[in-house]
């Protein structure tokens, strides 16, 4: 007889979750994409939500993240509809914006809107330590992961390898494990390198340096010199010294921006919400995660957006005086 009582509790409970209650009637959602859960994309996402959500009472949008497969796949979602937000590089906001190399096949995507940007990421190459990887040509002959397709380092990967003049052929083994499974493969002894376009510090880098020793590799030379030149997304960056264990100096790179990207269908209000909730509130948005740290609005606002600002954005930033 203990049970009739519960299913009658349980029959009332259903009930209750499926008739459409005043609070979330009025809900709207927004989802961004991100990254893998051990990059500084998801955790970009998950602190723009944070902020968002704190106002939801007032405007009434419930904001959550995705994990992804990285920038390429958030750019093509955002497209389908699919994704309302995404974080993706500069470099790939700038190719979507013109329909060229990746974004070739589908052609300009003239819907993407710049909302702002976040904090650059110098490509990474992590190599094991007894792979005796000290330099970019280094690479040749080896076990290289360059990525998982959609995300944005592979494809800035295979940009690099075009202008070294080098193939998957070149390499022992090109993989193509996601973010969240190269440093564990490194240490595995499964590949001898990996490389990750990724904001500093990251947990992601510091995971494989602490387990296994793992070394950061410069990237130098006239064929980084000339595609840094030749291409106005790209710039030399140093991975700054002190930021993981047995790496004191700075290591010399070349990298792009992360940046927070949109559509023109997503509404202005809901935009403007966003970029209210991340700049109101800027100083708790940039203790959410190290790689925060040296965010500023005035560089934000700007740098690495090729794609027009959504509307939504422009009034927020027009309101506070910064265009
Ligand atoms: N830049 C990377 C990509 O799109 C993702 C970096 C991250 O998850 O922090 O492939």
């Amino acid at each position: 007889m203990r049970l009739k009582p519960t299913l009658a509790a349980l029959a009332t409970a259903m009930a209750a979750l499926a008739a459409p209650g005043v609070a979330t009637a009025q809900q709207k959602f927004v989802t961004i994409g991100t990254g893998g859960v051990t990059g500084v994309y998801y955790a970009a996402g998950g602190a723009i939500c944070r902020l968002m959500n704190m106002d939801r009472a007032r405007h009434g949008i419930r904001c959550s993240v995705e994990s992804t497969g990285g920038s390429v796949f958030n750019i093509n979602t955002i497209k389908a509809g699919e994704l309302d937000f995404g974080v993706a590089q500069s470099d790939w906001q700038f190719h979507a914006m013109n329909g060229t190399k990746v974004f070739e096949k589908d052609g300009k995507h003239s819907d993407l809107r710049a909302v702002f940007s976040l904090h650059p990421e110098p490509f990474t190459v992590l190599a094991r330590k007894e792979a005796n990887i000290t330099k970019l040509e280094d690479l040749k002959g080896k076990r290289f992961n360059i990525g998982n397709p959609g995300s944005g380092t592979r494809a800035s990967a295979e940009e690099l390898m075009n202008a070294l003049g080098w193939k998957t052929s070149d390499l022992a083994l090109a993989a193509e494990l996601k973010a969240d499974e190269h440093g564990p493969a490194l240490c595995d002894n499964k590949i001898d390198a990996f490389i990750f376009g990724v904001g500093h510090p990251s947990a992601n880098i510091q995971d494989p340096i602490t387990t296994c020793g793992a070394r950061l590799v410069p990237l130098t030379g006239p064929v980084i010199d000339k595609l840094v030149k030749d291409h106005p997304y790209y710039a030399s960056v140093r991975i700054p010294g002190g930021l993981y264990p047995g790496h004191p100096n700075p290591t010399p790179t070349y990298g792009v921006m992360a940046t927070f990207v949109t559509s023109a269908k997503v509404p202005e209000a809901t935009v403007y919400e966003m970029v209210k909730a991340v700049f109101e509130r800027i100083e708790d948005f940039k203790k959410l995660h190290p790689a925060f740290g040296g965010l500023d609005p005035k560089d934000m606002i700007k740098n690495g957006l090729s794609a027009p600002l959504h509307p939504g954005a422009v009034r927020y930033y027009k309101e506070k005086g910064w265009m």
